[in-house]
């Protein structure tokens, strides 16, 4: 069965209640939902709809600029929930957010540790009480930690903020997060070393032990002369001041910089051919895996940590900014 088949009421519903009636209306949704832009469509019949053929990266990404430009006067993203920090949208925005799986089907295999700091992506936060409820009925302590700027609820995590992990993690002897691939739970491993991170896939049912993800090669930062600084106007993504922050930091270094924006980032930002490293304050996952780029990219997370770069908060270096 395709995904999401309950969403299009829900959207449909929403965009009705608007008052004043929106007149066109931008619709963000993930890739794969994208196949109930029809039915969307047929139930919103009357109201001028266009729908966001580009990336949905996150609640990070509403193309709210774009909509603006497009006359639009309502944003609906699907399948996120808003920011905490947010408070400079173009366009007025709602969220229809989107729930996969059961309380009543998950089931969650043994695991020996006997303390959890028990997280999930957005997709899962409706069966957080649930597990939780599943493991301490087998003893074990569980611990749902409040979360960071770029989250909406406690015990969630994005692939930049784990501090619903990290808040509790002294008190827990093991991670375990409720999610599907490895966008968050390469960047959680990371965030919660030495612990062990666990993820489990709700609607397979199957846990595993997830590896943190690759550090990348942070002595470039000392051994190369030219620097290429990533900037995205995402509303959730855009950190300029950060950016030139690092920028002067590096020139005191005696080395060169420049900065380049940009919406999402492909591989053409090799035709930058002076630079030598690029340094992304976009999404810090762009670029766990930098091969496809053929130039090193470190993230500002890991810049930040080796440079001392400003009064960075721990864990979610978007504290720095928005809080
Ligand atoms: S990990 Fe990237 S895509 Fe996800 S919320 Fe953070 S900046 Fe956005």
């Amino acid at each position: 069965m395709k995904e999401g088949l309950e969403l299009p009421p829900k959207i449909i519903s929403a965009v009705r209640k608007r008052k004043p009636k929106p007149k066109r209306v931008l619709v963000h949704l993930p890739a794969g939902l994208a196949h109930l832009a029809m039915r969307i469509s047929d139930g919103l019949a009357g109201t001028e709809l266009l729908f966001w053929g580009e990336g949905c990266y996150g609640a990070c990404d509403i193309p709210h600029v774009q909509a603006r430009a497009l006359g639009c006067d309502l944003v609906v993203s699907v399948g996120h929930s808003p920011m905490r920090h947010w408070n400079r949208l173009a366009v007025p925005t709602i969220f229809v957010e989107y729930f996969k799986g059961r309380s009543e089907d998950l089931r969650i295999p043994e695991i020996s540790s006997g303390s959890i700091a028990l997280v999930a992506s957005n997709q899962f936060l409706h069966l957080l009480k649930p597990a939780k409820k599943i493991l301490e009925a087998r003893g074990k302590e569980v611990f749902l930690g409040k979360s960071g700027v770029m989250c909406s609820y406690d015990g969630q995590v994005t692939g930049c903020d784990f501090v619903a992990a990290t808040s509790v993690k002294r008190k827990a002897n093991a991670v375990m997060i409720l999610g599907e691939g490895d966008f968050h739970s390469s960047g959680l491993a990371e965030a919660c070393a030495p612990l062990p991170v666990y993820q489990l896939d709700p609607a397979q049912g199957e846990l595993k032990k997830v590896e943190p993800v690759k550090r990348k090669k942070i002595s470039f930062l000392y051994a190369k002369e030219r620097f290429g600084i990533l900037v995205s106007f995402k509303p959730g993504q855009e950190h300029l001041a950060l950016a030139e922050a690092i920028k002067r930091k590096l020139e005191s270094m005696g080395k060169k910089a420049v900065m380049i924006a940009g919406d999402a980032f492909t591989p053409s930002v090799r035709n930058f051919s002076d630079v030598q490293v690029l340094i992304t304050v976009a999404c810090p996952r762009m670029f766990d895996d930098d091969e496809a780029y053929g130039i090193p990219i470190l993230s500002a997370e890991e810049v930040l940590r080796a440079l001392s770069v400003g009064e960075r908060k721990k864990d979610s270096f978007y504290s720095q900014k928005n809080s």
